[in-house]
C-alpha cells in the first residue's frame, strides 16, 4: 500500500494551524507542522513531507525566503508548496510561483477548498515524475497541441495560431490546474515577446480564447494573478 501523503504546515496562527492540521488528518494525510520558519525549515528537512502548506507572513523569516531555500537545496526541492496568503499578497504570491511554488490558498478558506487543492497539487507532483520531455503531443479533452508540427486541433479541427499563442497554449495545457503568473507566461515565451511587457499576456490570451471559442473555458483567469489550464480531475 502507499504511503500517506506527508504534509507539513508552516503556520504561526495557532486557531488556522489547528483548522490545518485537523482538516488534512481527517483526510487521511499524515501531518506534521511548526509555527515558525526556523522550525519549520527544520522540521522539512528531518520529515520530508510531499507538501508543504506555507503561510506567507510569519514572525521570524518571510515564507517567500523558506520557498527559496527549500527550491535552491537538492533535497527539498521537489517538495511541493502551497502558499497560504492574505488578501493583499498577490505580488508575493507573483513572486512566490516564480520561485517555485506550485499553488497559493487565500485565507479565509474553506475545508473542501483546501483538501482539493492539496489533492490537486500531489497529484501533478505524481505526473510530473512521469517523463515530461516538451515534445510530447498534449492531449485535453478535445484540444490537441502538437509541438513537434507546431499545430493546434480542436474537435479535429485544424486552428492557426501564431508561435507565441501556441507557445503560451502549450505552456498552460502541459500543467493543467497549475497557475502561471504572467511574467512566467513572459518568461517562457521570450523571444517572441521580448520586448513586450506583462499586459500582452492579456491580449495573447484573449486571442487564444477567442481561437478555442467553445473551448475558451479551458483557460482560466488567476485574478490579480495570472492564468491556468483547467485541472480536469
Ligand atoms: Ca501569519
Amino acid at each position: 500500500m502507499k504511503p500517506k501523503p506527508r504534509i507539513a504546515i508552516v503556520e504561526d496562527e495557532e486557531d488556522i494551524r489547528e483548522i490545518l492540521e485537523y482538516t488534512l488528518t481527517r483526510e487521511g494525510f499524515d501531518v506534521v507542522s511548526a509555527a515558525d520558519g526556523a522550525s519549520g525549515l527544520e522540521l522539512i528537512r528531518r520529515e520530508r513531507p510531499d507538501l508543504v502548506l506555507l503561510d506567507l507572513m510569519l514572525p521570524d523569516v518571510h515564507g517567500l525566503e523558506i520557498c527559496r531555500q527549500l527550491k535552491a537545496d537538492e533535497q527539498t526541492d521537489g517538495i511541493a508548496i502551497i502558499m497560504v496568503s492574505a488578501k493583499g499578497e498577490e505580488s508575493d504570491i507573483v513572486l512566490g510561483l516564480g520561485l517555485g511554488a506550485d499553488d497559493y490558498i487565500p485565507k479565509p478558506f474553506g475545508a473542501a477548498e483546501l483538501v482539493a487543492r492539496t489533492r490537486s497539487v500531489l497529484r501533478r507532483a505524481d505526473r510530473a515524475l512521469e517523463a515530461d520531455s516538451g515534445t510530447d503531443v498534449v492531449l485535453r479533452g478535445a484540444l490537441k497541441v502538437d509541438p513537434g508540427s507546431f499545430k493546434v486541433h480542436l474537435d479535429g479541427e485544424h486552428v492557426e495560431f501564431t508561435a507565441t499563442e501556441f507557445k503560451i497554449l502549450h505552456l498552460l495545457a502541459s500543467h493543467p490546474g497549475r497557475i502561471f503568473s504572467r511574467s512566467q507566461i513572459l518568461a517562457d515565451s521570450r523571444g517572441e515577446l521580448a520586448a513586450s511587457y506583462d499586459r500582452s499576456v492579456d491580449a495573447h490570451v484573449r486571442t487564444i480564447r477567442k481561437k478555442m471559442g467553445e473551448h475558451r473555458h479551458m483557460i482560466e483567469t488567476v485574478r490579480a494573478i495570472g492564468y491556468r489550464f483547467a485541472d480536469p480531475a
